[in-house]
């Protein structure tokens, strides 16, 4: 059975462990570094990118995760998770990955727009997405091997970078499958 990882330090991560549970793959609560090695592929939580960047550097799983990702595995990152994967921030200094060839701005759509919904067109999907947006980031600056799937008032907001996959928002939240099987489909 595929086992797919949940990196669980902080965030919505039992979000993201009952829909995986539901498209029938294993889900598994990841804390550890040597966790790393028992999963196919890895979904990074939204929550609050500060903190998770933070647990992440107290429990060694920095160079890790890093390691992981550049040997390949398939890796999703959803809002703050999108962020600790990027390679910078438009302001601020907070733990990185570095692993996703962008620029993101954090809380980017502004406090008016702190929360919404949206029916997106996703590059590779048939009909629409509905998409929670929760003081999300946008991508702000992309490189040349970044791949936009889906855009918000021309803000890219689901990029793939080879093994990398990210959403600024939220399909945990709406029972849509659609997204992670993307990432169970990389395995
Ligand atoms: N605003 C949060 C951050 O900057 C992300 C919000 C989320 O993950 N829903 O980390």
């Amino acid at each position: 059975m595929t086992r797919v990882g949940v990196l669980a330090l902080q965030g919505d991560f039992r979000e993201h462990l009952h829909i995986l549970e539901s498209l029938g793959v294993g889900a598994v609560a990841v804390k550890k570094p040597e966790q790393l090695g028992e999963v196919d592929a890895l979904v990074i939580p939204g929550g609050e990118s500060t903190t998770i960047g933070k647990m992440a550097t107290r429990f060694g799983l920095i160079e890790p995760l890093r390691q992981s990702i550049e040997s390949g595995l398939p890796t999703y990152g959803t809002c703050a998770g999108m962020i600790l994967l990027a390679g910078a921030v438009t302001d601020g200094d907070q733990p990185l990955l570095g692993a996703l060839d962008v620029v993101v701005r954090r809380n980017a759509f502004g406090r008016q727009n702190e929360s919404f919904e949206a029916d997106l067109d996703i590059d590779g999907l048939d009909e629409p997405f509905h998409a929670v947006f929760i003081r999300a980031p946008w991508v702000e600056k992309v490189g040349s091997e970044i791949e936009v799937l889906a855009e918000v008032d021309d803000h890219p907001v689901m990029v793939r970078q080879d093994n990398i996959l990210a959403t600024s928002f939220h399909p945990e939240l709406t029972g849509d499958g659609r997204i992670h099987d993307m990432l169970i489909e990389m395995v």
